[in-house]
């Protein structure tokens, strides 16, 4: 059976072109960076490249970027490594209620070591409330770490008042931007952002690569000892295919920027629209205008997500239902459950994240298959049942 992939905030298919780019630096081109000998010295070139390729993708310094492990390890690196440097002026972290794992659970190790997190509340569209970040700033906050994109909704937090905010009280700010990056434009100087994550995997490029821009002169503490590569920052020696194939996605997805963009946002529009028509008892998630191009969350009322992705998994659909990373738990999403969806709502939520890879076929296929499987799924549960016979 054919493959319908739709889940692109999951990972995303290596762009061959990518691939391609990377291939020389695992035969011929094998040298250690870190090496003298010219062998080395073309491998140095290479990442040096990929620097000034993610430098240019963002608008900061090549020297402002470090390459890490993915998006986890930025996450970690940045919050820990920021909140530690700046511990002297004091403890206190705000972040927001919907952030990814990477960034959640890094601020719940730090509360046991003695720091003091704010998680801000978000509005039922998953916005982050400004007046409650203004409010929560003390002279003893050190960081705010507010992500750019949501991985689940798809909704895109107000980075740029963020920033000024942040900026006109002396607080570091940081931003997991690993949903953002390669879908949206972005300005880390206009935008005031002191510090960002990224995950190539997310943008066609390979997993187990990342990176992280720290401005110059934020202080930042590593996050694992060893030797001296990334200017003393990231101990290990570098992954030089993996850079390369960072660099080379990274500057493909800001040349196709507007091009890519369109295609996904008229998919996940028409997505959207067929869905409308053609189910009833829906409720649409996340920001409507503001949001990820190619993300689509629905809530599909009196059934199971986990149901709908088994049933769409037997027609060949990979889709998502809240978080890959969380999937396997039996608690509802803790994004959902932040813009206030009642618990049997938010477990019927299938998130739809359309690529650049995608076609309207597919999508046809997809809704097709989902009117299908909603109606059956519908039938069988007892919830549809109570809801008809209170509605005679
Ligand atoms: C995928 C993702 C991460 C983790 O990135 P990895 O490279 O997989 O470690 C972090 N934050 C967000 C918002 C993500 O979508």
């Amino acid at each position: 059976m054919k493959t319908v992939y739709f889940d692109n905030s999951a990972t995303t298919r290596t762009d061959p072109a990518v691939v391609e780019a990377m291939l020389p630096y695992f035969s011929e081109q094998y040298g250690n960076a870190s090496s003298i000998y010219s062998l080395g010295r073309e491998s140095r070139k290479a990442v040096e490249h990929a620097r000034e390729q993610v430098a240019g993708a963002l608008g900061c310094m090549p020297q402002e970027i470090y390459f890490t492990s993915g998006g986890s390890e930025s996450d970690n690196t940045a919050i820990r490594g920021i909140a530690w440097a700046k511990k002297d002026k004091g403890n206190h972290i705000i972040t927001s209620a919907i952030e990814h794992p990477a960034v959640l659970e890094t601020c719940r190790q730090l509360e046991k070591e003695g720091f003091r997190v704010t998680y801000l509340p978000v509005d039922p569209d998953g916005v982050v409330d400004l007046d409650a970040l203004k409010a929560a700033i003390t002279p003893r906050t050190t960081l705010i770490t507010i992500m750019y994109a949501n991985n689940e909704i798809g909704t895109i937090q107000p980075v740029d008042e963020i920033g000024a905010i942040a900026r006109e009280h002396g607080v570091i700010f940081h931003t997991d931007a690993v949903q953002a990056v390669g879908n949206v434009a972005i300005d880390v100087n206009a935008s005031h952002i002191d510090s960002l994550s990224l995950s190539a995997h997310k943008f066609y490029g390979p997993k187990g690569i990342g990176a992280l821009y720290v401005r110059k002169g934020v202080p930042f503490q590593r996050f694992m000892q060893g030797g001296h590569q990334e200017r003393n920052k990231r101990a290990g020696t570098e992954n030089v295919p993996a850079i390369v194939g960072l660099g080379k996605a990274i500057e493909m997805a800001y040349e196709d920027l507007e091009v890519h963009n369109a295609h996904v946002k008229a998919l996940r529009d028409y997505y959207v629209a067929q869905v409308e028509e053609k189910i009833p008892y829906i409720k649409r998630n996340g920001h409507p205008e503001k949001r990820l191009p190619g993300n689509s969350n629905i809530s599909f009322r009196f059934i199971e997500g986990e149901g709908l992705l088994l049933n769409l998994d037997l027609k060949g659909i990979c889709a998502s239902s809240g978080s890959a990373c969380t999937s396997g738990s039996l608690d509802p999403s803790h994004v959902l459950m932040a813009i206030g969806l009642p618990h049997e709502i938010a477990h019927g939520s299938l998130r739809i994240s359309i690529g650049k890879n995608n076609t309207k076929e597919e999508v046809d296929y997809l809704v097709e298959n989902l009117v299908e499987i909603v109606n059956r799924l519908r039938e069988m549960s007892p919830l549809w049942e109570d809801f008809i016979e209170e509605g005679k």
